[in-house]
């Protein structure tokens, strides 16, 4: 699955869906391992009508030890004529485990077997298992079964490792399209006079949670690389939009293909957008499925950050195929092998595609969400401790799996060359296809492809929860410097940081000093002091900040590398160097005051990283420290921050203008807008926003987001009508997402209410409702959005499928900073628990928490840094 991270405006689309469902707590016992199943044979006839859908299905299965009974998976079901070989199965359900247990009369002998179940059940509304979607008035009946859900659709053995082959065939009704994870093989009509009956080659062996199966009207546009056909399918004609995604799927195919030395193993890939679905795509095996406004693209309309998302979804889901579909973890507890695979993966097509993009600088940037959450004392270990529940195992597709596990595959992809990283992962590969692998299959197979210590290295990155951080201070004697480099378990809280910790990981350090390469060594100890020639005043050690851990640098260092900065430090580094001081003045190892006067060094940069972080930054300094009082003077420091930034760039792109240039202009407007309160870009806004809903060309597709947010934020109440208006017939799934982000951003409180009820309306998709709630953007006093959930609960837990109870609720009331919230947070949710979510729920408390600590810290320090200011400019 893809599910991009956090809510900030500059990355404008998608949720964190950490799964965490509201049905009762259901310990998904293991099953056990005396029948294992081979092949399956499945046959669905949905009633896209009643909502509902009749199954049957023959299992060939291998009995492994002599048994009279067979335990499997089914949920939600009801199963009818079930009989094992000749004879009829009594049958047991077991809601709590959502298992059934066939029984019968005469023990089965070990060797080969044969289940057969005619079963039905209802095509639901909660976006998983086998579930009705609709869109201009039609119904389809669709999938999503990652990760416990196939037992939602048919009686199966629903474990990773069970894997087998299957044969699937669809009665879907007259002119509508069925699509499968196979090729089709016939089309044919009946059974009935309104249906046809369509039949798929068999696949190759996959876990269950891979299978799709989906029904309804789609249109398909069609192209082929490496001899593989790809479609790109939606429900017409917005196929159309598939140009974008079918250009970044040929391409990634032949990537893929060479890069891992093993072809594409599915025969054919279909990429489909869903009207409504919960994650933001899924890597069926050949049927990727998709949220419809990350895979449909009108370029005219997608602002560079957009297309990169919908790049990144595209090739990301693609890696899938390899990693996780051919290869797949063994037990849930190592999903990172899929995740942080697939996203350590997702960059490198697109970069040899679109060198311009930058894209690796992208994934820096999601990495920095990562180490948020890892530096959080109730953060987990990339190999998952508890892994039992359908709810714990929803709750693994996190930050963890997905950007830290990526990340520390770069670290050591950086360490022990690309080249020979690569033979590690094609062995791996080639021994566990069609099969299953653990962690230690992983880090094994590096270690005897490259004749490096992979596995020393990794597993402590792998089992041990948390980020280092790195302290340096360096001392010049002779012409020799001497480093004196520190590790200890980074935290966001200030008290745990206070204390000795006892972890250690052997982590690659790369320094880079004035004029010289970078040079690697591994910090395995606690402290350690290393030599390098020559004297110089600053040490960068996170040389293309390929290291994942915090640099912690003595002020006088980072004062001394702030006059040349920018030719000292590429952009990668630049960007680490910024998240790094941040985290450390969040902390309070350092001050608000040095991290502005470092912003202020870098006011010339003018890449699109660089701005995102500074424009992040500032959100959290104007949401937590500045007060009312104050807010003039900030917004008028920010201002002579960005304004010249902004005036050079201008509103339009200049013909020829890089990738690089495009991306940053909506950030900057939107700081010098935003957080500048610039009353003169807010009106240009306006008017610009209303000439866009006019005539669409008249704003270039990189500033449409930009421009819809600042003027919302301008706040003229006639405007929203029109957004609203807009939305009811949106030119592309691109204009519609845009639209649905910036009502957030309108500041009257009627109109946030009227928001807010909207979201909570018929009017709104349950994904999209999600979106509104976790995505929201609270300026002062930050609170609107968590009283609206904690008193719509019951209202929004009864429109919003389980899936998003989690981020909804925790994402708001992290927003929250003061003692008295966190104790009304703490309580709503003693009272309304969240099965599963118990650690996301932590993590916001931890947050409030910080922010309590950070604004005692800074806000003397950033009301000092505001006087200063005014006093400078008075001079003037
Ligand atoms: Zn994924």
């Amino acid at each position: 699955m893809r599910v991009p991270t956090r809510f900030r405006y500059t990355l404008p689309l998608v949720l964190a869906v950490t799964c965490l469902c509201l049905a009762t707590s259901s310990f998904a016992q293991r099953l056990p391992e005396n029948v294992l199943p081979e092949h399956y044979a499945l046959k669905f006839t949905p009633n896209l009508a009643n909502d509902t859908f009749e199954g049957e299905e023959t299992i060939d299965v291998r009995v492994m030890q002599p048994s009279a009974s067979i335990t499997l998976n089914a949920v939600d079901l009801q199963l009818h004529d079930v009989t094992v070989g000749k004879q009829t199965a009594k049958v047991e359900m077991n809601a709590k485990d959502q298992t059934a247990t066939l029984t019968v009369p005469n023990q089965l002998p070990a060797g080969a077997a044969q289940i057969h179940i005619t079963f039905s059940g209802t095509l639901n509304k909660q976006l998983r298992g086998f579930y009705a979607s609709e869109s201009g008035g039609k119904k389809f009946a669709v999938t999503q079964f990652e990760s416990t859900d196939a037992r939602r659709a048919f009686p199966c053995f629903d474990e990773p490792a069970m894997k087998a082959t299957f044969d699937v065939t669809l009665i879907a009704p007259k002119g509508d399209m069925a699509i499968s994870n196979g090729k089709q093989i016939s089309d044919t009509p009946g059974p009935g006079p309104d249906q046809h009956t369509v039949k798929f080659s068999t696949t190759p062996k996959l876990s269950s949670y891979l299978v799709a199966i989906l029904v309804g009207d789609f249109a398909c546009m069609e192209d082929s690389s490496d001899g593989i056909p790809i479609r790109v399918c939606a429900p017409p004609p917005s196929q159309k939009l598939g140009d974008f995604a079918m250009g970044i799927a040929k391409f990634a195919m032949h990537y893929y293909n060479d890069y891992f030395g093993v072809k594409y193993p599915f025969g054919k890939l279909d990429l489909i957008a869903i009207p409504d679905f919960s994650a933001g795509a899924m890597e069926n095996a050949g049927a990727i499925t998709f949220r419809t406004n990350l895979l449909l693209l009108d370029p005219k309309a997608a602002s560079g950050s957009y297309r990169r998302t919908v790049g990144f979804v595209v090739t990301h889901e693609m890696a899938h195929q390899w990693f996780g579909d051919l290869v797949t973890m063994k037990w849930w507890d190592d999903v990172w092998l899929n995740e942080g695979f697939a996203t350590w993966m997702e960059w490198k097509p697109l970069d040899a595609m679109h060198p311009d993009w930058n894209v690796q600088l992208s994934s820096l940037f999601e990495t920095g969400f990562a180490m948020q959450a890892d530096a959080m004392a109730s953060t987990r270990p990339i190999h998952a401790g508890t892994a039992n529940t359908p709810e714990e195992i929803e709750h693994l597709f996190d930050e963890i799996a997905y950007q830290k596990a990526g990340a520390v595959l770069k670290m050591m992809e950086q360490y022990v060359g690309p080249d020979n990283f690569r033979a590690g992962v094609r062995q791996y590969i080639k021994a566990h296809e069609y099969g299953n692998a653990t962690s230690a299959d992983f880090w094994n197979a590096e270690t005897e492809a490259t004749r490096k210590p992979v596995n020393t290295l990794m597993e402590p990155f792998i089992n041990q929860p948390g980020i280092p951080m790195v302290s340096v201070s360096s001392q010049c004697a002779g012409n020799k410097t001497q480093l004196d480099l520190r590790q200890q378990r980074f935290y966001s809280d200030a008290k745990l940081l206070g204390k000795p910790s006892s972890e250690v990981w052997p982590i690659p350090i790369c320094v880079k000093t004035p004029g010289s390469a970078s040079s690697c060594e591994v910090l395995d100890q606690a402290q350690k002091t290393r030599d390098m020639n020559g004297c110089s005043n600053w040490q960068f050690i996170n040389a293309n900040a390929a290291g994942y851990y915090r640099s912690s640098y003595p002020t006088k260092e980072i004062a001394a590398l702030e006059p040349d900065i920018e030719k000292a430090l590429n952009p990668a580094e630049r960007f680490s160097l910024l998240t790094d001081q941040w985290a450390m003045t969040q902390v309070g190892r350092s001050q608000v005051n040095d991290y502005l006067g470092l912003i202020e060094a870098m006011r010339q940069d003018r890449n699109r990283i660089v701005w995102s972080q500074i424009n992040d930054s500032l959100w959290d300094i104007q949401d937590d420290l500045v007060t009312s009082a104050e807010q003039k003077q900030f917004q008028a420091w920010v201002r002579s921050l960005a304004g010249p930034a902004a005036q050079e760039l201008g509103w339009q792109p200049k013909p020829g203008e890089d990738d690089n240039t495009k991306s940053l202009r909506p950030v900057v407007y939107l700081i010098v807008g935003i957080q500048g309160d610039d009353q003169r870009v807010l009106d240009e806004a306006d008017k610009l926003a209303r000439e866009y809903l006019h005539s669409p060309d008249s704003v270039d597709g990189s500033m449409i987001f930009a421009v819809l947010v600042l003027a919302a934020r301008d706040g003229k109440p006639d405007l929203y009508d029109v957004y609203l208006q807009q939305m009811d017939h949106p030119r592309s799934p691109q204009e519609y997402t845009y639209l649905l982000r910036s009502l957030s951003f309108f500041p009257e409180p009627d109109l946030q209410q009227r928001t807010l009820q909207f979201a909570l309306s018929d009017k709104v998709r349950s994904q999209d409702t999600a979106t509104i709630i976790a995505g929201w953007q609270d300026l002062h006093p930050g609170r609107v959005n968590w009283d609206f959930v904690r008193d719509n609960w019951a209202a929004l837990n009864k429109k919003l499928p389980p899936v998003f109870s989690g981020a909804v609720g925790a994402r708001p009331a992290s927003q929250l900073c003061s003692a008295a919230d966190r104790q009304q947070v703490a309580d709503f949710f003693r009272e309304h628990p969240i099965p599963g979510a118990e650690r996301e729920l932590n993590e916001a408390m931890e947050s409030i928490d910080q922010c309590i600590d950070f604004r005692a810290k800074q806000s003397p320090d950033l009301a000092q840094f505001l006087v200063r200011q005014s006093k400078a400019a008075a001079g003037n």
